[in-house]
């Protein structure tokens, strides 16, 4: 009950947990217990750990976050939470997030917003911003989230620990409640590299119940990593490339100098750095901003207070019921990005908004293309600045739509990413470095982040 003991303590300050399942806890433990005395442990038996509120969870609320899950008790597991458990983990509860995955600050929740552990004054990033806090909070050891567009990396940059997104398919999405389908990824929250990598491999593996799933053996990155290095210079071969665009301008001065303290790092560690452009960069968030209301408003028509979810309590007729319980049940940022997304569907924009955002993407995913042919990964700054005071940008969404300058362009690539802390701005906040990989590259990085740290 360590850990239970921690979140009950802390967690009135950080609001990091929606729900916290002492009883079922304490009963995964008992049988992970008597899993390991009868010698079938594997090594996530008997670690604790939380799932975002975006993960089903059979018979324990799921909220997403939002008032119009706020009664849902999933009637089955996501396939994550169902390999998870069958490897003997022990969730606690379920995380704190942005309503819907939706946001940067973890502001949108409809439970209020989450306390970043290093300065409670301060946002801990979004959308997963729960299980950042609460890994970096020391209230679990591993968590999950989910990433559509930097909501692991970008947390785990802000919280000061390490979380890797992987290539899109690799992690089912069966009962992770959809956002934008074609970005959506789960992925791995931990206090290292080795946490990250014990979790990612339990979470992957082929699930015939999402389409988008791939068909790839799990590989167990823990293992990679044990392999010592083949001699003084633990990254020696390396190719690490720089993108002129990310270090151009838009870094606060703090990330900056964390940033390149930490290129030195690797470059003592006998990694080689290049220089590589990607001149499409700058359109991703344009693009992003189109395509993922746009996923978004298709995927949430699902809720309509009919079969689940919130239903308002007086209407007239069906229109009325439907409208009225989106209405009640939505917050604000949710309903925006619904009606940015109707809008740019509709008959007569779509060519000029939806596709054109298409085309975009496939110029983005190929200047990675052309990039990783020059390097073995790409590194620059996670996030333009560290994590900003509660409310700087509650009235403000565009500006919060371009802090996820760099980690938007990844998810549009569908490649693996991972943020690693790198070090402190002037003001003791933690900086985050982040790693973009090629496809199923996920223990290259993991490996490299294993060996800086
Ligand atoms: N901040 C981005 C958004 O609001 C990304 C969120 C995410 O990755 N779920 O859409």
């Amino acid at each position: 009950t360590l850990f239970l003991d921690r979140i009950a303590a802390l967690d009135p300050q950080l609001n990091a947990f929606i729900t916290v399942d002492r009883d079922g806890a304490i009963e995964a433990a008992r049988a992970a217990d008597a899993r390991i005395a009868a010698g079938r442990a594997g090594p996530l038996t008997g670690i604790p750990l939380a799932h975002k509120d975006v993960f089903c969870t059979e018979g324990v609320l799921t909220t997403c976050a939002s008032k119009m899950l706020g009664n849902f008790v999933s009637p089955y597991d996501a396939h994550v939470v169902g390999l998870l458990k069958a490897a003997g983990a022990v969730s606690l509860g379920k995380t704190n997030m942005d309503e819907f995955a939706m946001g940067s600050s973890n502001e949108s929740s409809f439970y209020g917003p989450v306390k970043n552990p290093w300065d409670t004054a301060r946002v801990p990033g979004g959308s997963s911003g729960g299980s950042a806090a609460a890994v970096a909070a020391r209230l679990v050891p591993i968590a999950t989230g989910t990433d559509t567009g930097g909501s692991v990396r970008q947390p785990a940059a802000f919280c000061g620990i390490t979380g890797i997104k992987p290539t899109y398919g690799l992690v089912s999405r069966y009962g992770m409640i959809a956002y934008a389908s074609s970005l959506d990824q789960g992925g791995a929250f931990g206090a290292s590299a080795e946490d990250c990598a014990l979790l990612l491999s339990a979470m992957t593996g082929f699930d015939e119940r999402d389409s988008t799933s791939l068909e790839r053996a799990p590989e167990d990155y823990a293992a990679a990593l044990a392999a010592p290095a083949a001699g003084p210079q633990p990254l020696a071969g390396l190719r690490i490339g720089l993108p002129r665009e990310f270090f151009a301008e838009g870094m606060a001065d703090g990330v900056r100098a964390a940033v390149e303290a930490a290129l030195d790092q690797y470059r003592a560690l006998g990694a080689t750095t290049v220089d590589v452009s990607l001149p499409n960069a700058k359109l991703a968030i344009p693009a992003y901003y189109v395509i993922a209301p746009a996923e978004c408003s298709s995927n949430l028509s699902r809720f309509d207070g009919v079969r689940y979810g919130h239903r308002a309590a007086d209407y007239a007729d069906l229109a009325d019921m439907y409208s009225k319980s989106r209405a009640e049940g939505f917050g604000e940022e949710v309903k925006r990005r619904i009606l940015v997304g109707t809008y740019v569907l509709s008959h007569g924009y779509y060519d000029a908004y939806y596709l054109q955002a298409q085309r975009l993407r496939r110029l983005i995913a190929e200047d990675f293309r052309a990039a990783l042919a020059q390097c073995d990964v790409i590194a620059g700054p996670t996030t333009p600045t560290t994590a900003w005071t509660l409310g700087a940008m509650a009235d403000d969404p565009v500006q919060m739509y371009l802090s996820d300058i760099y980690t938007i362009a990844v998810n549009l690539a569908g490649l693996p990413g991972i943020s690693h802390p790198c070090g402190f701005d002037a003001g003791g906040l933690p900086v985050g470095l982040q790693l973009v990989g090629d496809y199923f590259g996920e223990g290259r990085l993991l490996a490299a982040t294993h060996r800086f740290q």
